[in-house]
């Protein structure tokens, strides 16, 4: 049994570096637009990147390795998807999961789309998440003080995950 929210707080093992969260400025409407906008209020742990698509790290995330797969694109619903653009995002995320066995070898992986607020969506712009699954995710600290113990840090999940990103280029080669 999983529990894929994110935590209350989170306890980095690791040295937490750059990614401290500074709070998303009022005038963004989008955090997944605004970095493809290149803001640079907003933080941006991408692995991949495209003229479609992202492929970055949930910088507050469920498990250690949760990456998304975010369209450029800003849409709400995945029925907003053109044909082609739905084989693509796809496309991308049996990468995606092909990518996460290797560096972080999960017991199982998540992958999941929240669409619209009552089903979790924080942000609203489609993205579909994908998150790793350990054999002994949930001790103490998370099943009593809703606390995350992060065992690697989000920059070296991302230096971890950009030695592999061979696995993701062409993932589409259909004009
Ligand atoms: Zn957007």
């Amino acid at each position: 049994m999983t529990d894929l929210k994110p935590y209350e707080q989170y306890l980095w093992s690791p040295k937490r570096e750059d990614y401290e969260n500074t709070g998303v400025p009022e005038d963004i409407d989008c955090v997944f637009c605004a970095q493809v906008d290149g803001d640079e209020r907003v933080t941006k742990a991408a692995i991949f990147e495209d003229e479609f698509l992202m492929v970055e790290l949930n910088i507050f995330p469920y498990n250690t390795g949760h990456l998304m797969v975010v369209p450029k694109r800003h849409v709400n619903d995945l029925t907003d998807l053109e044909e082609n653009e739905r084989n693509r995002l796809f496309a991308m995320v049996q990468k995606v999961e092909k990518l996460q066995k290797k560096v972080v070898e999960p017991a199982g992986i998540d992958i999941g789309m929240n669409i619209g607020k009552a089903a979790g969506e924080s942000i609203p712009h489609l993205h579909v998440q994908l998150v790793p699954i350990y054999e002994k995710d949930r001790g103490f600290m998370e099943t009593t003080l809703d606390t995350k113990v992060m065992k690697k840090s989000i920059e070296d999940m991302e230096r971890e995950y950009e030695q592999e990103t061979e696995i993701l280029e062409n993932y589409w080669d259909k004009a």
